[in-house]
């Protein structure tokens, strides 16, 4: 084994960048493999082409008649860029893409063949769904599923394969994927914040959800990272003492991008622009070997679905660039771990960002209320924001000494919580003209300016307004953006519902003018958020008590986040915004428990492994040698002996009792384990995988890593951080 360390080491140091050639312009390699809007313009009759842009648009249905045309259109274009198969491309709760390809070929007879592509081929297919996660939605006599053409996210095609993006549901019409509820979701933001905005410009029919993610990872040698058996099986190191430098001289943030790294990014980037994913930004991140990319935002089910594609397109990318993409949210201890910043906002069709001050008075108090209503709909939902970014590997991120931390919280910046301040003192009921006046010129017609030189950059808030959009930080490097956009869309929906009936309700019942009303809600809301605004450094002992005084969740752990999402309230909200029914939800939280208790099984499992196996085996070596040593010089020195072999005896010493420690560690974390495992409350379960078998982890890693230090460096087996994180 140890061989194997040295030989990838030396294999490592052979890797050269590898030629990327960048033929082409960017602009003009854009979308070259999308079925765009431009492509269809040139594919599509005119009928077809209308078909589908009211199905993009204002979501009408396709009919059959239509769809023969589209998918009569996209064979030909895909066949014209050296196509052979068709795949339905979805996202299903795996956390991963799934496809299935089929070729367009088909015999005719007679030895004959064409290549064919239906239209119910296109809108339809029907995979198995027992094989996916499905919360036990699935009957054993109703085992299929489909997945139905999702027009509003364009077909791709991706090496010879022409990739159509779909929904996935069981045969019973629950949904089994990330996109289905997003879509129901962002249908709901639509309605309710179309509703909102004609209080402010009647012209507005459709507000769509925007989102900007930006993308954390990390990169290492290919060889190296193959001779680290956790992180091939778990996605991160699960031991290993860390480098003499690490992260401490800030010297890899912003510096100059290892050639390397460069190269697989231009390569990657002149993918994404193929694939029509706006990639903009690309820089080195704080740790050593971390990384991240950022693309243009996108309307929210787009920016999901590239996401997804992004991440799968990396690792392949990766590979042909001899380096390994890991996308864990902690794949090294002690030194930063990676984060998907989820930039967040609504805009009009009319063009207007509806998160962004404007240049009139009335345009900045609908700035206002979609900014107070998205405070007031996080303030009300906090634990459910904090359940939808929760799993095994976030963990390691939110609460654990890292910003942001598990209690959520919202950062505004000190102008805009001065403007709320202000707005806190607006009259009950019917306002004087001149506070109308007032409230016009000074107060919300000052907006543009305030924010201007909004300067303030908290870095560590899970949830921060940034100027024109909400940041929302905490999500996980490795997680589908669908369902923290579900859920974020969903509740600002519902809050915006609400707050129309109370504006309504003050105009009818109060005779209130709108903009006095709105301002009074506003008002209202202002006074009951309080508690979700917080401008400081978001983690330590002292925001944790804070928190708790003002009522804020403090979910530390992923089993214990997840149950808000079955909550009643959460069961009824997802119900009435007809985003997800009880059993969808129900489904959901089954199956993210089960990957939870999964998750850390797995990894007791290998590193007991690695720890038995692997450690134990080289430190006994190890041993073995220095009592050899001893051997020696007893020979030579005789009664002197002990004083000369003093250390080596010690050290012999020293080893053993780590070797002890690691045994009965593992033993322990074995039985444990086994006595989880027949826990049958799902619950129970995940808790004792967490509070039970988790915390050995450390106990035996803190073994290991000793050894680490004291087993010469020859025989040690696993490629240590140093090699890993400080190979360029
Ligand atoms: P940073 O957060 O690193 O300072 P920026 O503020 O420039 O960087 O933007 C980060 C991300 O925010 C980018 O991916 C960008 O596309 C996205 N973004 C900018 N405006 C919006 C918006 N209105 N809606 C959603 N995302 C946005
Ligand atoms: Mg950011």
């Amino acid at each position: 084994m140890s061989t194997l360390r040295f030989h990838a080491i030396k294999e490592s140091l052979t890797n050269k960048p590898v030629l990327v050639e960048e033929k082409e312009r960017r602009s003009d390699l854009f979308g070259k493999n999308v079925f765009n809007e431009n492509t269809m313009r040139q594919y599509l009759t005119k009928d077809a082409f209308v078909g589908v842009m009211n199905a993009v648009q204002f979501g009408k249905k396709i009919d059959r008649n239509i769809a023969d045309q589209v998918s009569s259109s996209m064979k030909d274009w895909a066949l014209s860029k050296g196509v052979t198969h068709y795949t339905h491309w979805f996202q299903p709760l795996t956390g991963t893409t799934a496809e299935k390809h089929d070729a367009f070929f088909e015999t005719i007879g007679n030895g004959m063949a064409v290549e064919k592509f239906g239209g119910s081929q296109l809108v339809q297919q029907e995979p198995d769904a027992s094989s996916f996660p499905n919360g036990g939605i699935r009957n054993t006599f109703e085992a299929r599923g489909y997945t139905a053409w999702d027009p509003t996210s364009p077909a791709f095609i991706y090496g010879t394969t022409l990739c159509i993006p779909t929904i996935f549901v069981a045969y019973t019409g629950e949904a089994l994927d990330y996109k289905t509820p997003l879509l129901r979701a962002l249908n709901a933001v639509d309605n309710a914040a179309t509703d909102v905005c004609k209080y402010f410009d009647k012209n507005v029919k459709k507000v769509s959800s925007s989102l900007g993610w930006e993308q954390e990872y990390f990169l290492i040698d290919k060889v190296l990272a193959a001779t680290r058996p956790d992180i091939t099986l778990t996605g991160r190191t699960l031991l290993g003492h860390s480098s003499a430098k690490g992260q401490q001289l800030d010297d890899h943030y912003f510096g100059s991008i290892p050639n390397r790294a460069l190269n697989f990014m231009r390569e990657l980037e002149t993918e994404c622009m193929l694939l029509g994913i706006p990639v903009k930004t690309r820089h080195n991140e704080v740790a050593p070997n971390q990384f991240e990319l950022a693309p243009i935002f996108e309307e929210a089910n787009l920016a999901v679905d590239h996401n997804s594609l992004l991440m799968d397109i990396m690792g392949r990318v990766a590979s042909r660039h001899n380096f390994k993409v890991l996308f864990h949210e902690k794949p090294f201890a002690g030194i930063n771990g990676s984060g998907k910043h989820n930039n967040w906002s609504l805009s009009t069709d009319t063009g207007v960002n509806l998160l962004a001050p404007g240049k009139t008075p009335m345009s900045n108090l609908q700035f206002l209320t979609f900014f107070i209503n998205t405070i007031k709909a996080v303030h009300e939902n906090e634990e459910l924001l904090r359940a939808c970014i929760a799993s095994a590997s976030n963990d390691h991120r939110l609460g654990a000494n890292e910003a942001p931390p598990a209690i959520i919280s919202v950062f505004i910046g000190q102008q805009l919580t001065k403007v709320l301040e202000e707005l806190e003192g607006v009259t009950k009921g019917k306002l004087s003209p001149e506070e109308k006046t007032e409230l016009k010129l000074n107060v919300v017609g000052k907006i543009p300016d305030v924010l201007l030189d909004n300067t303030d950059r908290n870095r560590t808030s899970p949830f921060a307004f940034t100027g024109n959009k909400f940041e929302f930080r905490a999500v996980g490097s490795l997680a589908n953006c669908g369902n923290p956009m579900t859920v974020l869309n969903t509740i600002v929906a519902k809050q915006l519902i609400d707050f129309k009936k109370e504006v309504d309700l003050l105009i009818e019942k109060k005779g209130l003018k709108k903009d006095e009303a709105v301002f009074n809600v506003l008002r209202e809301y202002i006074k009951s958020t309080k508690a979700i605004l917080f401008e400081g450094n978001g983690y330590g002992k002292e925001w944790e008590i804070e928190a708790e005084k003002r009522g804020l969740s403090n979910n530390k752990s992923t089993p214990e986040a997840l149950r808000a999402k079955i909550s009643k309230k959460s069961i009824a909200l997802f119900e009435d915004m007809n985003v997800m029914s009880k059993v969808e939800s129900q489904a959901r939280y089954e199956i993210e428990m089960e990957a939870y208790i999964m998750h850390i099984q797995i990894e007791s499992r290998v590193l007991g492994d690695i720890a038995r196996n692997h450690i134990v085996p080289t430190a006994v070596k190890y041993q073995n040698i220095l009592i050899e040593n001893v051997k020696g010089l007893k020979e030579i020195f005789e009664d002197t002996y002990k004083t000369v072999s003093k250390e080596q005896i010690n050290l012999i010493k020293e080893i053993s009792s780590h070797i002890e420690g690691i045994n009965a560690n593992v033993t322990e974390m074995t039985n444990t384990r086994r006595k989880a495992n027949t826990i049958e409350d799902v619950e129970e379960k995940a808790l004792a995988y967490c509070y039970q078998v988790k915390p050995l982890f450390d106990d035996i890693r803190k073994h290991c890593d000793k050894l680490e230090l004291l087993v010469d460096d020859e025989i040690w087996p696993l490629t240590k951080y140093r090699e890993l994180l400080f190979t360029r």
